[in-house]
């Protein structure tokens, strides 16, 4: 038997046959494999999988297919199928890709979210939608003012639902979800999967099937990673020199700060390499502006901090630059899963100077993967300066008087963050590694979890 077998198997309708067949996909990813039989058959599911595993499709044609099954027209200010994401930039791609896989039906959707007009949307809804992909506060929004209703729903999905919680969205959830019709069916997709998203999931999901793939680790494998070890304020022409050298069709360079990120874009410029800045302080205009520039390859360099990529599904992306090396581990792991989505290979390149040696020992720890070094510092023989080759991270961090370290490497400024939800989210993919019989074999352990916690 081939591992994820082919959509065919699926005895999915022929037009997402061919929708699928158009967009060149061969194989089902794991997570659609284990989600699409499931959500057909009208189960609820709870998937667990990291960034650019292929979730959207994992719900949206199992959807797609059940509404061409039974098809009605909608009824006014309704949906069928709700759809609820944390960003707008998310809720636009789910849209899209409910569209792409959509095409040769008919079936409408719409998408209902901030930052933009809501007088569009409420006239979309006057007669009803097949799915509506939306924020959670939008959603509200619309009720308030009577604009929509969710009694004809019969499909809610909540994709990103970590996110959402992190982002301080479950009120608003329960609110929404305490309209819905209590004989639906309900989709949950995460990354992670800390106690109060199986918190969540038992309260609002009815005898789950749980899918759980893609260890964090086996993200890691599939990108050529190195870093490279500079003097802080080298970073910039460093970073110069990289995107000169490297073969790059689209690169997304993180940085910690929403200011860093826009010095950083206009250091690039000034050096003739075209760069456009995303992040929150951004309108929704400018940053879909940004966005469909990127996506076109009209701009080739995209400046981001960790929320705004959050979400964002641009193919081909074969470089993902670290300008800050990320103090969690597992926001470089999601960094670089920015490249390499769907089984392509991309290249993530760190810059890390002295004070970020640290993070780098945490993030092998987690990978379990040692990540070669090359050096650009000046003065690299000084005495008080660690080795370049930090892989096997012997040593202490380096400490100096102005940044005074914590034993545990974290100064008290990060410690802080350590009571985020974020923090939660670590605890629990550290749980999904220790639990993962073997990072190679992903797909041999995601039946066996499946199948454990099937009708619990
Ligand atoms: P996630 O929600 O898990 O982060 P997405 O649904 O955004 O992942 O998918 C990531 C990328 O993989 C998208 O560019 C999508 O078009 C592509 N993709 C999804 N499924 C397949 C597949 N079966 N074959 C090839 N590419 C796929
Ligand atoms: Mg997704």
């Amino acid at each position: 038997m081939k591992l994820n077998g082919s959509f065919t198997d699926f005895e999915l309708n022929e037009s997402l046959l061919r929708a699928l067949a158009e967009k060149k996909y061969q194989t089902p990813t794991p997570i659609q494999a284990q989600t699409i039989p499931r959500v057909m058959s009208g189960r609820d599911v709870i998937g667990i999988a990291q960034t650019g595993t292929g979730k959207t499709a994992a719900f949206a044609l199992p959807i797609l297919h059940r509404l061409a099954a039974d098809p009605r027209p909608p009824t006014r200010r309704n949906c069928r199928v709700l759809v609820l994401s944390p960003t707008r930039e998310l809720s636009g791609q789910i849209l899209d890709n409910f569209r792409t896989y959509g095409r040769h039906l008919r079936i409408s959707a719409a998408l209902a979210i901030g930052g933009v007009a809501i007088g569009r949307q409420v006239r979309v809804l006057l007669s009803g939608v097949d799915v509506l992909v939306a924020t959670p506060g939008r959603v509200l929004d619309l009720l308030r003012s009577n604009a929509l209703r969710l009694g004809e729903v019969d499909c809610l999905v909540l994709d990103e639902a970590d996110r959402m919680l992190d982002m301080g969205f479950i009120h608003d959830i329960r609110k929404i979800v305490a309209k819905l019709p209590a004989d639906r069916q309900t989709l949950m997709f995460s990354a992670t999967m800390p106690r109060a998203i199986a918190d969540l999931a038992a309260q609002m999901l009815r005898e789950p099937v749980k899918v759980a793939v893609a260890p964090v680790a086996s993200t890691a494998e599939r990108v050529r990673q190195r870093i490279i070890r500079v003097d802080r304020p080298a970073k910039p022409s460093v970073l110069i020199d990289v995107l000169r050298q490297e073969a790059i069709d689209r690169a997304l360079i993180f940085t910690r700060t929403k200011h860093g990120a826009d010095k950083v874009a206009r250091v690039l410029n000034r050096a003739g390499i075209a760069a456009e800045a995303i992040h929150g302080n951004k309108s929704q205009s400018q940053r879909e502006r940004v966005l469909a520039t990127f996506r076109k390859g009209e701009v080739k360099t995209l400046v981001a901090t960790d929320i705004a990529a959050r979400g964002i599904d641009v193919d081909g992306i074969s470089h993902v630059v670290n300008f800050d090396v990320p103090n969690l581990p597992e926001t470089y792991v999601h960094r670089i899963g920015r490249t390499a989505r769907a089984g392509a290979d991309g290249v993530a390149i760190s810059l890390c100077d002295g004070d970020e040696v640290a993070f780098v020992r945490d993030i092998e720890k987690l990978i379990r993967l040692s990540i070669p070094v090359s050096d650009r510092r000046t003065h690299r023989s000084r005495v008080d300066e660690r080795p370049a080759k930090v892989a096997n991270g012997r040593a202490a961090p380096k400490r100096s008087a102005k940044h005074p370290r914590r034993r545990d490497g974290v100064s008290r400024k990060q410690r802080r963050h350590h009571d985020s939800p974020e923090n939660a989210r670590l605890a629990s993919v550290a749980f999904l590694n220790r639990h993962a019989p073997s990072r190679r074999d992903v797909a041999a352990i995601a039946p066996r979890s499946a199948g454990q916690s099937e009708g619990s």
